[in-house]
């Protein structure tokens, strides 16, 4: 792929390739295939214009079951930036009353368009209406819409190519690039330390949304991997499955995509990451290649005694078995010591270091940890 482009005044990097494309594409026209084989009714083919044009031709080119095409401009963005509002919809040009529709669209960011989309295809009195997106951004996502087709998740960044635009520039471009927006100001990075029971999560979204954040949780990002069926995603699943370990080495990559390509934040909140040395080593030096380094720890603390309380009751509202027995929990809480205990060293050395006392309420727990990273 080529380096760096302009498009009007911004720059934008090299993000996914076209074969990483195609190769997301192919999968997803099989499963279209798939699920159309033996239909006896045309459906149409709805191309969302003008960004979907590029994926739309790919999927035409893939798909063999008889169908209709029809056009429809539509669109929620100016700019870089969603504006929220759906526009009203210009030139369907064919009735949808009783057929099975796919729209095509070319990327699915809040979802306003597509369910906009669809309600008004169903109210046209459309039979079915199949959602069929080349690019997700799940962390956009605010719908409970179901979409049928993803071709790939990214993270939420803003791009252009493969028929995506930045003010109509940029569609042509077979690969995918991303903004690339100017570091003058250095990003925080934020780990997040915490027994089980800590409240860990529910303080993770304030501080996501208090300081602009993208967290950051491994296990997460894995399945998110696995999920769009990448190369790393197969690799991780086999060895998941095989009961191993995925190596450092994928997970820290992933990790280092993260800080590369989302776009819009402030900083980052790592979670379950790192658990070991090695990992910390690696992250500091991740971060120091790309002249950043760790902002600080924020390590949430209560009583062992606490832990258990805490978990047990919330066996108590879940049903959880797994929470329910405390040798068990007592095995969780003497992991989490020994894991975390050099990595407090560590960072104790570092000089970024920060305890909370995480006994309180929600709300009280959280202004300590607002108090603490208002000063960075
Ligand atoms: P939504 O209604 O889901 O928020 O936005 C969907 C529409 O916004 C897409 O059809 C596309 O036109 C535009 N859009 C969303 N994200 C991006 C992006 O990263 N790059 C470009 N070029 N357009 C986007």
């Amino acid at each position: 792929m080529d380096n760096k482009i302009k498009l009007h005044d911004k720059f934008f990097k090299p993000f996914i390739s076209y074969a990483e494309m195609e190769e997301a594409i192919d999968r997803l026209a099989d499963r279209v295939n798939a699920d159309f084989r033996d239909s006896d009714d045309v459906p149409i083919f709805l191309c969302v214009l003008n960004g979907a044009i590029m994926f739309t031709a790919a999927m035409m080119k893939r798909l063999n079951f008889k169908a209709e095409l029809v056009s429809i401009k539509l669109s929620s963005y100016q700019g870089t930036a969603s504006t929220g509002t759906v526009l009203i919809p210009i030139g369907l040009t064919a009735p949808v009353e009783g057929r099975r529709v796919i729209i095509f669209e070319d990327i699915v960011d809040t979802g306003n368009t597509i369910v906009a989309l669809k309600e008004m295809l169903l109210s046209k009195g459309a039979r079915e209406v199949r959602i069929c997106t080349m690019l997700l951004k799940p962390d956009v996502y605010k719908k409970d819409e179901r979409l049928d087709y993803v071709g790939k998740e990214i993270p939420n960044a803003f791009i252009v190519g493969y028929g995506l635009d930045y003010d109509e520039l940029g569609r042509n471009l077979p690969d995918i690039y991303v903004l690339d927006e100017p570091k003058d100001k250095h990003m925080k990075y934020y780990i997040l330390f915490g027994p089980p029971g800590a409240g860990k999560g529910t303080q993770a979204t304030a501080m996501v949304e208090k300081y602009n954040l993208h967290h950051i949780s491994t296990g997460a990002l894995l399945r998110k991997e696995i999920a769009a069926g990448t190369e790393l995603g197969l690799k991780a699943k086999s060895l998941i499955e095989a009961g191993s370990l995925v190596p450092d080495e994928v997970v820290e990559g992933m990790i280092e995509s993260e800080f590369k390509t989302v776009t819009g934040v402030d900083g980052f909140l790592l979670d379950g990451f790192p658990r070991t040395i090695a990992q910390a080593e690696a992250l500091d030096a991740i971060l120091e290649r790309n002249g950043e380094k760790v902002t600080s720890i924020v390590s949430i603390m209560i009583p062992d005694g606490m832990i258990i309380e805490r978990i047990s009751k919330r066996a108590a509202i879940e049903g959880r078995a797994d929470d329910a027995d405390v040798s068990v929990i007592k095995n969780r809480i003497d992991t989490y010591h020994n894991q975390t205990e050099p990595l407090i060293d560590y960072y104790k050395k570092a000089g970024t270091y920060n305890e909370i006392d995480g006994v309180g309420t929600i709300e009280e727990v959280r202004d300590r940890i607002f108090g603490l990273v208002d000063k960075f």
